[in-house]
């Protein structure tokens, strides 16, 4: 056999990235394909048009053709079994439920609810935060009390509201229906994630309550079993559980800001902890209005860093292939994303002016370890 039937040809991270995507997109519509009453067709569409992605990229590498009925089932295995070029090992669905990292591509397109949201609430922030006499201190304070309160009381998230002049219904919602239920003598509660704080879901089907939606929750373990009769939960992922809180008076974050400054935010600040633990650093959150997430320094040392928390690595290779580093940037990934370092250095040429590396050998480094 010669090495063309086995080499990729033009293929390229985007391309990757546009399958996975779509895969996503139907393995989404597959699993929400019974609400679907007014357009059947949809759920359909969007199968045929993930296979036609996927076997594109598999006809790149050889690999036989997989036929559009056999995709529902294969979103239930690991995504590496017959995605190619994608080394993760997660599924798209789990018993016909979409995953968090389904969830997490799902959402990542811009073009959806989620991304138009997003857009309109950081603007608005942005601009009101401008006009104030310290720009930078006023954004810094304003992006840590979001990340900090995914729920919030009422009378809080008014006073930001009010003090940023940004529409309240831009920044907070009440709890979803799907996230409360009734404890007998009172009124409704909520759980908050014991990472995030978001509200979380509660699936009364299967008696479990989990941060569903956020990849990184559910794999720190934020995940629990429902007691029947009690509105106490049972740990079944290694996180405590949370005890319930009454959604009286409480709001919860409108989920773009969730997904694209907590989930981000909670990484950035944990990073920005360690780092200042280390003697004579400096370190900054989101210098220039948020030009990127942290600059830090030590001594003549100085490092400009941006943190990534994806589902997987390929918006981010995207985005370093379209632009490049005008100054040398860090990219950094949780430490239980180790993996996408050696795909992101095997993708992204040097002289984009980009190195990436883990949250925790980015402290190592900053430290001086050698090893
Ligand atoms: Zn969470």
């Amino acid at each position: 056999m010669t090495e063309s039937h086995t080499k990729p040809s033009g293929m390229t991270a985007l391309d990757v990235d546009v399958a996975l995507f779509l895969a996503a997109q139907a393995a989404y519509a597959w699993a929400h394909r019974h609400r679907e009453i007014d357009n059947s067709a949809r759920p359909l569409a969007a199968l045929s048009t993930g296979a036609a992605y996927v076997n594109r990229l598999r006809v790149d590498r050889g690999l036989p053709i997989i036929p559009v009925g056999e995709l529902p089932t294969l979103f239930e295995t690991p995504i590496l079994e017959w995605l190619p070029g994608i080394d993760e090992d997660f599924s798209l669905l789990d018993e016909g439920a979409p995953t968090p990292a389904c969830h997490d591509l799902h959402s990542s397109g811009g073009s959806g609810v989620i991304g138009r949201l997003e857009q309109s609430a950081m603007p608005k922030i942005m601009d009101s935060v401008r006009l104030t006499s310290d720009p930078q201190s006023v954004y810094v304070e304003t992006r840590r009390f979001l990340i900090e309160h995914a729920i919030a009381r009422s009378r809080d998230a008014f006073e930001l509201a009010i003090r940023l002049k940004v529409p309240f219904a831009d920044l907070y919602q009440p709890v979803a229906e799907k996230a409360q239920m009734q404890r007998r003598g009172s009124g409704p509660v909520c759980f908050p994630c014991p990472r995030c704080s978001w509200p979380m879901a509660i699936n009364r089907k299967a008696k479990s309550v989990s941060c569903s939606r956020s990849t990184s929750c559910w794999n720190a373990g934020s995940r629990f079993r429902l007691v029947d009769g009690s509105t106490e939960l049972q740990e079944a992922g290694g996180l405590a559980a949370p005890t319930p809180v009454s959604s009286d008076g409480m709001v919860a974050l409108r989920e773009g800001l969730w997904r694209y400054t907590v989930l981000p935010g909670i990484e950035e600040l944990q990073l920005l902890d360690e780092l200042l633990k280390i003697e004579s650093v400096q370190a900054r959150l989101w210098p220039d209005l948020d030009a990127y997430d942290l600059h830090v320094s030590r001594d003549q040392l100085q490092w400009r860093v941006d943190v990534k928390d994806h589902a997987t690595p390929h918006r981010i290779a995207t985005q370093c292939l379209k632009k490049q580093a005008v100054e040398p940037m860090f990219l950094v990934v949780p430490d239980a994303r180790v993996s996408q370092v050696t795909y992101l250095n095997r993708v992204v040429p040097m002289d984009q002016n980009y190195t990436f590396m883990t949250c925790s050998d980015f402290v190592r480094l900053v430290r001086g370890d050698t090893r």
